[in-house]
């Protein structure tokens, strides 16, 4: 089989080989239930979740009782949100949300509004980003919750978050921030960043599957979030359920190593991502998406004008990238992100999303591009409307 070149790793990455080593004996010898800490085997597994809650917390700057673990962000959103919402809708019942958020935010958002929240989504401008003006402008007295993401998963746009925390503060109202992109790319300190509740997940960091947690401030005020999951009481009965050891244990080491890593793999990422676009933006008719906004070292959003991204995508089949989110693949939509910041369909249709990780080498940057060049030329020297637009007859 032809190299595999995987430039997806917005929507999963591999699992780092320190990662899954640290996790098998949770598999084989250490099988204990965590819970069962009356013999050895549910004392070393509840030592291992215990060591992982502190490396989760380390690397967010946190404590370690700030931190629940959940199956993976979506379940940390929909704990969130729902459990905002069910605990203090008597309050009021107005939550501030971006059109530019993932789908598990607003499909979230969508199902309370069936059952009478008020949703205001703050637009965004042709770069991505939000006005802190917008923002200040929708707090009403009935404001609860203020849910935005720490970067976006298409274009890597950076919000505001230390702003957005203080103008949460200021008026009282909760902020819930989803950082499944953030995590492992930029410093993401609980510290710095006075943000009440936060969403993270281990597939995205090279941790496995299925396991991601929910931070918590305990500090500043105290959060009673109504739990999504019950039984068992695990988690202070915040989230019931057999502690997934292996995964849990996974997501610590993904977790430490991040920490480790954060600050070498940004600089990496900005000079390889770099390379990767300036070759790009030397092919005719490109240009990429959020160039001038504060974006993730690691996320290129490109448009290749008078191509369809998924023709492009299947004619290149040993390189993974993504048209769009992964979430909505198999939709003929296009992206929600990109029509927000106001691309027609056709830019939209013609973007591809390149996110580079910890396993890529700049000689595979080199041969995506000669690959892509091959194949553009070869796609436009069969368009027609290419054909047209270089005689001048296209506006
Ligand atoms: N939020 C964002 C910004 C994401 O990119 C994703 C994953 N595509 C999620 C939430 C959902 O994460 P998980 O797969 O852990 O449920």
């Amino acid at each position: 089989m032809a190299i595999q070149i995987y430039l997806d790793n917005n929507a999963t990455t591999a699992i780092d080989p320190l990662v899954l080593d640290e996790m098998i004996p949770y598999f084989t010898t250490h099988y204990g239930n965590a819970s069962s800490t009356n013999h050895l085997f549910g004392k070393r597994a509840s030592a291992a979740v215990q060591k992982a809650r502190e490396r989760v917390a380390d690397l967010l700057e946190a404590k370690d009782d700030e931190i629940v673990f959940t199956s993976g962000a979506t379940e940390s959103i929909n704990f969130a949100i729902k459990g905002v919402y069910k605990r203090y809708s008597s309050i009021g019942n107005h939550i501030i949300s971006c059109v530019t958020e993932h789908k598990s935010v607003l499909d979230v958002l969508r199902a309370l509004e069936k059952n009478g929240a008020k949703v205001t989504y703050l637009p965004v401008d042709q770069h991505g980003n939000i006005d802190l003006e917008d923002l200040r402008k929708a707090i009403t007295d009935k404001t609860i919750l203020i849910s935005l993401m720490f970067a976006n998963n298409e274009t890597g746009v950076i919000h505001p978050v230390k702003e957005i925390a203080e103008i949460a503060k200021e008026n009282k109202v909760l902020f819930f921030c989803d950082a499944t992109q953030a995590i492992g790319k930029v410093n993401v300190s609980m510290k710095e960043l006075e943000i009440d509740m936060l969403a993270l997940s281990a597939h995205k960091i090279y941790g496995p599957k299925g396991i991601g947690a929910l931070y918590v401030r305990k500090k500043s005020r105290k959060i009673q979030l109504e739990p999504l999951i019950l039984g068992g009481g695990q988690e202070k009965g915040l989230r019931g359920g057999t502690y997934n050891v292996p995964g849990i244990v996974g997501l610590g080491m993904a977790c430490a190593i991040c920490k480790e890593t954060v600050k070498d793999e940004a600089k990496r990422m900005a000079k390889l991502r770099s390379y990767l676009e300036t070759a790009l933006l030397n092919i005719e008719e490109t240009f990429v998406n959020s160039q001038d906004a504060k974006r993730l070292p690691n996320v290129s959003n490109t448009v290749i004008r008078f191509i369809k991204a998924e023709q492009l995508m299947a004619s290149l089949k040993n390189v993974a990238m993504s048209s769009g989110s992964a979430c909505a693949t198999g939709s003929l939509d296009p992206s929600h992100v990109l029509m927000a910041m106001g691309l027609d369909k056709e830019d939209a249709h013609s973007s591809l999303r390149f996110s580079l990780g910890r396993f890529n080498k700049e000689a595979e940057i080199d041969l995506v591009i000669d690959m892509l060049n091959q194949k553009i030329k070869k796609l436009r020297a069969e368009s027609p409307v290419w054909e047209l637009y270089k005689k001048g007859l296209l506006a």
